[in-house]
């Protein structure tokens, strides 16, 4: 191991023996009473030297025997250290990488505000860039997302849609105006490989087929439709539920963003969930829904570009998350946020019991028609396949004490 104190966290003396890691209240801790000597010998764990070495350097300062192994222990334990070495053979073969390590540099320091585990960022970025990830839909939302999830590392972002790119589909950082009247999808697979750092071998021949969906880590559905958008079809999901993929919802309806919800199959609310819940609340839901799908077809919808651009970051990043292990807060419940007071408010999206899906069997709470609770349900709601997503749980948020 050759330790480094993360370097993303901003360091800070709050007074002479006490030192406080990062700077927002979400990620920052405190750590103390460090006395002067220890203080000093932290400079040193900067990933240069290895266990050896600093117990040698610590001889030096006249530091107690045992002390480094014990400190490092300690910060290790605190989620304060990164291993410059570690991370194994995905990890020493993506250091390799000059050039896209260059390029992923802030996104594996922010890692390393996340990770506990002194070889967890560059693990989740390593891990990264062996998925696969589909996108299903190629407008503002669709290809905005699909090159910012390729730009962070994901190593295979494939995008499926059809048509020709229409010159309100053009947007910063997904279809250029260049592509204009080119295939759709093509443009948009495009936009991915210029979007990635280094250039990804690419393992899959020719073109995705549209009725293949296993393999792949995530599904995101960004449809261009509004309809599509408000009421999601359930029949789109059956296969993804039927094969137990886990898919995201994100796009624009009208003057609303809409990130959500995170469906872990069986586990969490699916379209037909939400569906079921909005008949119970609303007899009419149904009676709406028929119409606003038979009703004619737009060739432009609203979409504000800004709008657009920040559901695609927002819900690339809850992607991300879940790709790199963790359960974000689109897991069973839809975030919208609206125009012009762009609020972003979380609704659940409860299991339902007549939903085929069956997350409602895995749900303890069994009555859905409550909002209150949501904390519990939702909690209970975390694939327990993840012991990592649950150990990272356990850590508090806020400022807290470490003591060394
Ligand atoms: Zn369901």
């Amino acid at each position: 191991m050759h330790p480094m104190v993360k370097p993303a966290l901003r360091r800070g003396w709050r007074d002479l023996n006490t030192v406080q890691f990062g700077m927002s209240p979400a990620h920052a801790l405190t750590l103390g009473p460090v006395d002067t000597a220890t203080g000093s010998f932290l400079e040193l764990l900067n990933g240069t030297r290895g266990l050896p070495l600093l117990r040698e350097e610590a001889h030096r300062m006249d530091l107690p025997e045992g002390h480094v192994d014990l400190l490092v222990r300690r910060l290790s334990r605190a989620g304060l250290l990164d291993d410059a070495r570690g991370g194994g053979a995905a990890a020493a073969e993506l250091r390799a990488k000059q050039e896209v390590m260059d390029r992923l540099a802030p996104d594996l320091a922010a890692l390393s505000v996340v990770a506990r585990e002194p070889d967890g960022a560059i693990e989740r970025l390593a891990a990264r860039r062996g998925m696969r990830v589909r996108v299903r839909g190629a407008g503002r939302v669709g290809a905005v997302l699909a090159a910012l999830l390729s730009g962070a590392g994901v190593g295979e972002v494939e995008v499926l849609d059809g048509g020709c790119v229409e010159p309100w589909d053009v947007a910063p950082g997904g279809l250029p105006a260049e592509a204009v009247g080119e295939r759709r999808d093509a443009a948009a697979r495009r936009a991915v490989r210029r979007a990635a750092p280094g250039r990804p071998e690419r393992r899959t021949a020719g073109t995705p087929s549209g009725a293949d969906e296993a393999g792949h880590a995530l599904v995101v559905i960004a449809p261009r439709d509004d309809v599509a958008v408000h009421a999601p079809d359930p029949a789109v999901a059956a296969p993804l539920i039927a094969s137990g993929t886990p898919h995201l919802y994100a796009g624009i309806v009208e003057a609303t963003g809409v990130v959500g919800p995170l469906v872990l199959p069986g586990q969490t609310g699916c379209a037909e969930c939400l569906h079921h819940g909005r008949t119970d609340r609303d007899e009419t839901w149904p009676r709406l829904v028929a119409q606003w799908r038979s009703g004619r077809q737009r060739r432009v919808r609203p979409c504000d570009l800004a709008l657009a651009t920040t559901v695609a970051g927002l819900a690339a990043a809850h992607a991300l998350a879940f790709l790199d292990g963790e359960t974000p807060s689109s897991t069973g419940a839809r975030w919208e946020v609206s125009a012009p007071a762009l609020n972003w408010h979380g609704r659940p999206v409860w299991p339902h019991p007549d939903c085929p899906c069956g997350a409602a069997r895995k749900s303890v709470v069994e009555d859905t028609s409550k909002e209150g609770g949501a904390r519990a349900t939702m909690a209970e709601q975390r694939p327990s396949s993840a012991p990592r997503r649950q150990a990272e749980a356990t850590r508090p948020a806020g400022t807290w004490r470490a003591h060394v």
